[in-house]
């Protein structure tokens, strides 16, 4: 039981963010009282490709979860194609020695099961419950909850892209060049030769480069369906042809159907936005008590558009940063934090400091490369924004699909026996997507 002066931490949102955050606060700091609130009521469904790569199974790992993924589906190949038709193919899970088997997990089913988990984890978690408000006050945040007001020394905001806490805190939302918008849907897909159900497929499509189509499998030939876009290229789509997201989605399935898939029983269709890691939105605001992490943070990895991993692991490394603090006896409730003028750059305060350096890996690499000289390719890059950048992923993709004949499927072992193909392009363009 916490005592009088425990540490009182609200989390906003109970997606894999905000639960993983709950359990490695609960962790971390195990005399900090730890509430969860989120507006929906479990299991509730949230708009997603359903991929889990293997960074996000490696955090479940740490956080002692791994057991939750066993209900799920493990595919076992990887299929990339570019706009000519090319296609790469990845078979099994070792690449280069590294374990990068992933799941399909349905978030209706994963994110209850890791709600559970942070219940178990014994914070308190609150369902139907909405962040509606907070401002500086006793040295931490006074919350307006749909349920009452109350005070607390640390307020995490993991609420999704259309985050309310990002808007309490004054944050900007992402501009739209750092937005992908994206259309998911369950169906049934077969193909008279491929193994469907046991293929991540990602397709490059022209119309929707930099970002794809793609098919992640479910058991018995469920398929979680989908086409993702850049917000402002569908602007412009729409403004110069007159097409929705919707009819993007339909050329899609077309283009399926066109190379021998069939797509049956479509159901389920759903919108939501990607707001990606090339926003570098600030996830703290002078004068509030309050982090951003996940999606409400934008870091989701700009080129593969997984956000779970990316959002489970800084809600970790939050964590572990505070109750390192904590057992160093050095304080990180209220201070500089809460006073405007006191955080500059240089000089953070002690939640500021904690802050996980929140794109690990690839996603750091990829937003590196996206704002530097080099895509992640390892081609030379003319320009140097994130906006810009995205077209030199378009460009490394297309190029992608062009050493190979025309046409007809080739794995990307063949392709290097053959010549005819650059494995090594291909490889490193499905490791960045696997993280
Ligand atoms: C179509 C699509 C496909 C995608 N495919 C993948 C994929 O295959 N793999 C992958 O890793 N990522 C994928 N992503 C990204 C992934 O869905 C997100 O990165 C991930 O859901 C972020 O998790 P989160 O916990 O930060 O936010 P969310 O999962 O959005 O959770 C936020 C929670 O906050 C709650 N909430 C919101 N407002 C309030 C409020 N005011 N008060 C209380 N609660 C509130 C919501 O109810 C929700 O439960 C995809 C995204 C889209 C749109």
């Amino acid at each position: 039981m916490a005592g009088n002066n425990a540490p009182r931490i609200l989390v906003v949102g109970g997606g894999p963010t905000g639960t993983a955050t709950a359990i490695a606060l609960r962790r971390e700091l195990p005399d900090a009282h730890v509430t969860l609130v989120d507006k929906a009521t479990f299991p509730r469904d949230k708009t997603c490709g359903d991929g889990l790569g293997p960074g996000a199974r490696r955090v479940l790992d740490g956080l002692g979860l791994s057991e939750l993924l066993r209900e799920f589906h493990m595919p076992m190949s990887v299929a990339i194609s570019g706009p000519g038709g090319v296609e790469a193919i990845a078979r099994g899970p070792l690449m280069e020695g590294r374990d990068l088997a992933g799941y399909v997990t349905p978030r209706l089913a994963l994110d209850d099961l890791l709600l559970g988990a942070a219940r178990d984890s014994r914070a308190e978690v609150r369902e139907g419950v909405s962040f509606e408000g907070m401002s500086p006050a006793d040295g931490g945040e006074r919350v307006t909850l749909s349920d009452g007001v109350a005070t607390f020394d640390l307020v995490i905001g993991a609420d999704g892209a259309y985050s309310g806490v990002r808007r309490a805190m004054g944050v900007e939302r992402p501009a739209m060049r750092h937005t992908h918008i994206a259309m998911r849907a369950y169906g049934k897909v077969t193909h008279p030769d491929k193994p469907v159900s046991d293929t991540l497929r990602f397709d490059f499509l022209e119309s929707l480069l930099p970002v794809y189509g793609w098919v992640f499998p479910l058991a018995d030939d469920g398929a979680n369906l989908g086409v993702g876009i850049p917000v402002n290229h569908l602007k412009r789509q729409t403004e110069r042809h007159g097409r929705t997201l919707r009819d993007l989605f339909d050329l899609y399935v077309e283009d399926l159907e066109r190379r021998g898939f069939s797509v049956s029983g479509l159901e389920r269709v759903a919108v939501h936005q990607l707001p990606h890691a090339a926003a570098r939105t600030p996830m703290t605001a002078p004068g509030h008590a309050a982090v951003l992490l996940g999606d409400a943070a934008a870091t989701i990895n700009p080129l593969s558009g997984e956000g779970i991993f990316y959002g489970m692991a800084a809600g970790v490394q939050l964590a572990e940063h505070l109750g390192a603090l904590e057992r160093a006896g050095k304080a990180w409730r209220g201070g500089a934090a809460r006073r405007p003028g006191r955080v500059r750059a240089g000089a953070p305060d002690p939640v500021r400091a904690a802050l996980p350096r929140v794109l690990p890996g690839p996603a750091a690499h990829a937003v590196h490369a996206l704002g530097r000289r080099r895509d992640p390719c390892g081609r030379r890059l003319r320009r140097r924004d994130g906006a810009r950048g995205a077209h030199a992923v378009r460009r490394a993709v297309v190029g992608l699909a062009r050493p190979a004949a025309a046409g007809g499927e080739q794995s990307a072992p063949a392709a290097a026996a053959s010549g005819t193909s650059r494995p090594g392009r291909s490889l490193s363009l499905v490791k960045f997507c696997q993280n």
